[in-house]
This record gives C-alpha cells, structure tokens and sequence, in this order.
C-alpha cells in the first residue's frame, strides 16, 4: 500500500507523512475563540481536523490530538489592535469574560458532538495556561529574542529575520508582511512588526494576571506555542489551521516555540481552505452574517447532512455553501442510513465480507492517503452500496462500518435505533404509503395518513426529507 501524503504548507508540496515516533502522531489544532457561535464556516475547519484524524487512525497511526480554546488575548484585529473578543461580549451582554466564554465553550462542544466530531484528547483553556505561558515567554526573553517595554513583552521580530526563519510558511520576506499590515501598535514596540507576548498597563481590561514584568494578560499568540507544547512536546508532527493563520497567527507560533527551544516547531502544517459564500467570498464573521449549524437544522436538515457535504470536497478547496449542495449531501446521507436500517441481521452478522467488497476497501484508503481525497473516498462508499445492492449482496457491512470510522455517520447506531422502532405491520404499511405520498408531494394524502396513524398512537415528526414515528409516551 501507498504511504499517506498529505500536502505540506512548509514545502508547498504534497509529501509522504513520517511522524517522528510512528505509529504515533501528535496532532495540534487551532481551536475556537468562544465569544461568539462558531458559525459553518469555522465547522468546516474543525470537521477538517476530525477526518484527517479519522483517517490517519484508518491507516495505523495512532493520534494523541490537542486544540485550545481561547478565551483571553484575541483581539479584535490579529496585530494585537482593538478590543480583546471575549471582554467585548462580556460589555455587550453585562457578563464576566469567565461566563462568555463557558457559555460559548458549551455550545460549540454542542455543536461539534452533533457534527459528531471527536472531542480531542486535550481540549485546553488559554485562562488555564498562564504559568505555562510565562515561563515559555521568559525563555525567550532569556534567548535574547524578546523585550520589555511599559506597554508588554514583545517579540524581537528583527532577531528573527532569516532565511528559515520568519516568513518561511507565508513565503513572504519581512518587508513584504510589513508592508501588507495595518500598522495599528504601540508606539514603544522597537518594530511595528513586533507581536506581543505579554501586554502591560491596560487598566481596562478585564482579565488580568501577576507577572515577572507586571500585571497584564497573553498576547493571543503565546498560547498555542506553550499549550502544543505541554501536552505534545517540543516538536509536534502535524499543525492544523485555516489558510487565514498561515501568514501571521502560525508565522508567529513558528518564532515563539523555534526561538525558546531551539527545535523545529512543526514536521507538517495543514491548512484548510474557506467556506465561501460564492466563489472567493468567504463566510465569516466579519462579513455580517453567518450561517450556524442550527439554522441548517431549523431548516429542516441533518447535521451529519452538513458533515457529508463537507466531507464531499477537498480540504484544499474552497468550497461553496448552498441550500441546494447541503440537500444532495442529505440524500447521500440518507441513501447509506436506509442501507443500514434496512441490512438483514445475516450480512450484518458475517464474519467476512463479499471477496468483491475488497478491492473498494482498498480504494477508500488509497483515495484518503492521497492528500486527503475525501470526494473520492466518498465516491467509492456510494458505490460499494450500490453495487451491493446491484448483485443482491449486502455482506459488506464490516467494509462500509470501516469507511464510516471516517466518514463519521454512525451508520451502526443508525442500524439499531431502526431495529428498536420496527413496527407492528399494519403501521410499517401506512409509514410506507405516507413516504410515497410525501415524495410525490402529495401533501393531502400525506396529511390524512399522518392522522391515521396519530389514531394509532405514533408521534409523526417531518423534517425536509425524512419523517419519524415515534409512539407517543416514549
Ligand atoms: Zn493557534
């Protein structure tokens, strides 16, 4: 078999994955800011992270993951200008930052249980790591690589300067990233380049903390550096991130964890690209509206419609939102849940599968090996079940619940709860009429077979495209 690639922002190219101490990989991952919802754009990033984890388990790695959350130090504009996003909700909604964040913390693991996203294994408060964050920021200072000023610690942009150092992920010189930055910094930095690692004498803000260099609180930079490191070490296999992190927010965790340890920082940073409302316009916070996760459900859609959706192009790609996309995700969806739900206990039983189901196995994780290609991957689940269901063979269900480790659709839990809800006859056949009827839009017969079956004792709940019947009482 292949080895896994996966497309390395540091080289530019796709190169074959060699973690440092196989079978074992360390996984860092960007997490969320929580002051406000994570809208579907910021979903696609995560459920990024939980396939590419899927899939590295599929090829016989073994992944110890980290994401933080951040709740302090993120400003407003990432050059450390502006408002810290947490305190400003917490003015907005006359709350401490604590309770913002927990409120925001909670929905979005809401959120990404229903996308069924793994939780990581270390999911890390930036409030939490503060000690951590001040001894990682005096060994920089202690390398010669930072300075104090009234205003914070900073980072000694200058010191830095070199061929393999700053500007090696962004690709781009020192002058250029000057130049493309809004200027918005403290007038005692040696350098408007210079990020903070450490801010000083702001009476305002809300979260503070005792300091070697006074009270104050952690440049949103600093955390990611220290939190990788705790729990991964000082060299980490695999970086991931939105294309929006490349040219400052992952140049800067470059300098931080490279100066204090002297090691590199990162084997392979992957970054995703943007959900974008029409092509080269992004989804995102700043632009005004952003659709959430529960509008897609209040519409009348399946979570998992949104995971299969995204699941359906690559991770390289923008990938453009629409009712339309999300409603042939959730026919797919669909398609692998009746396979289940309607699969004989005999081929869910055996043992072993079709001798023919072997070749699609090998092509599920031929196309995932390569860079990640879950379109393709997706491509051949389809048709393993309709290949199945051409030869009247269904014993394929070890092979489709080893795609579905990936694909994340709990096709077995889907094939229990069906085989907990089997119906007595004379209302398996009304449910098949009113499903008729629904999909010829025949909404008068619809109607009146829901009534009958509301007689009958079942709770009858329509969603876009599907229905349940749940008797009432339960
Ligand atoms: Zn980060």
């Amino acid at each position: 078999m292949k080895p896994f690639q996966i497309f390395n922002t540091l080289s530019r190219t796709v190169e074959e994955f060699r973690p440092l101490n196989p079978p074992n990989v360390t996984l860092y991952s960007c997490g969320p800011t929580v002051y406000l919802p994570q809208h579907l754009g910021n979903m696609r990033a995560f459920l990024f992270v939980d396939v590419l984890k899927r899939a590295l388990r599929l090829a016989g790695y073994r992944v110890r993951h980290a994401m933080n959350i951040t709740d302090v130090g993120h400003m407003t504009s990432d050059e450390d200008a502006g408002e810290d996003k947490v305190e400003r909700t917490a003015r907005a909604e006359g709350k401490s930052p604590r309770e913002v964040a927990d409120y925001y913390t909670e929905l979005f693991l809401h959120d990404i249980d229903l996308l069924r996203i793994e939780r990581p294994d270390v999911l890390c408060r930036a409030t939490d790591h503060i000690p951590d964050m001040i001894r990682l920021i005096q060994r920089i200072l202690d390398n010669g690589y930072a300075y104090v000023r009234p205003s914070g610690v900073y980072f000694d942009v200058e010191k830095w300067r070199g061929p393999s150092r700053m500007g090696r992920l962004s690709r781009q010189s020192l002058d250029e990233q000057m130049a493309g930055q809004r200027l918005e910094h403290s007038p005692d930095k040696k350098s408007p380049h210079d990020f903070a690692l450490w801010v000083l004498n702001q009476p305002h803000h809300l979260m503070q903390w005792d300091s070697p260099w006074g009270r104050g609180y952690p440049g949103w930079h600093i955390e990611c550096s220290a939190m990788s490191m705790k729990y991964l070490g000082a060299t980490i296999d695999i970086h991931t991130g939105g294309t929006d992190h490349i040219p400052v927010h992952h140049e800067n965790e470059i300098a931080q964890s490279e100066s204090a340890t002297g090691r590199p920082f990162v084997r392979y940073f992957v970054h995703n690209a943007f959900l974008v409302e029409k092509p080269g316009v992004k989804i995102s916070k700043s632009a005004g509206k952003f659709p959430l996760l529960s509008d897609l459900v209040s519409a009348g859609f399946h979570p998992l419609a949104f995971r299969l959706f995204c699941f359906g192009a690559k991770y390289r790609s923008e990938l453009v939102f629409s009712d339309e996309a999300i409603a042939a995700a959730q026919k797919n969806f669909e398609y692998f849940a009746q396979f289940a739900r309607t699969l004989g206990d005999s081929e869910a039983r055996a043992a072993e599968d079709s001798p023919w189901a072997r070749e699609y196995r090998e092509r599920f994780v031929e196309a995932l090996g390569n860079d990640l290609n879950t379109p393709q991957a997706l491509a051949v689940a389809l048709e393993l079940a309709a290949e199945a269901y051409r030869r009247g063979d269904r014993h394929v269900w070890n092979t489709l619940t080893e795609f579905d480790s990936v694909l994340g659709l709990d096709l077995a839990g889907l094939r229990e709860a069906a085989r907990g809800a089997e119906f007595p006859p004379e209302v398996a056949r009304l449910i098949e009429q009113r499903r008729a009827a629904r999909s010829d839009r025949n909404y008068k017969l619809a109607d009146e077979l829901r009534r009958r079956l509301e007689e009958l004792g079942y709770e009858v709940r329509d969603t876009r495209d599907s229905s349940s019947y749940v008797p009432k009482g339960v």
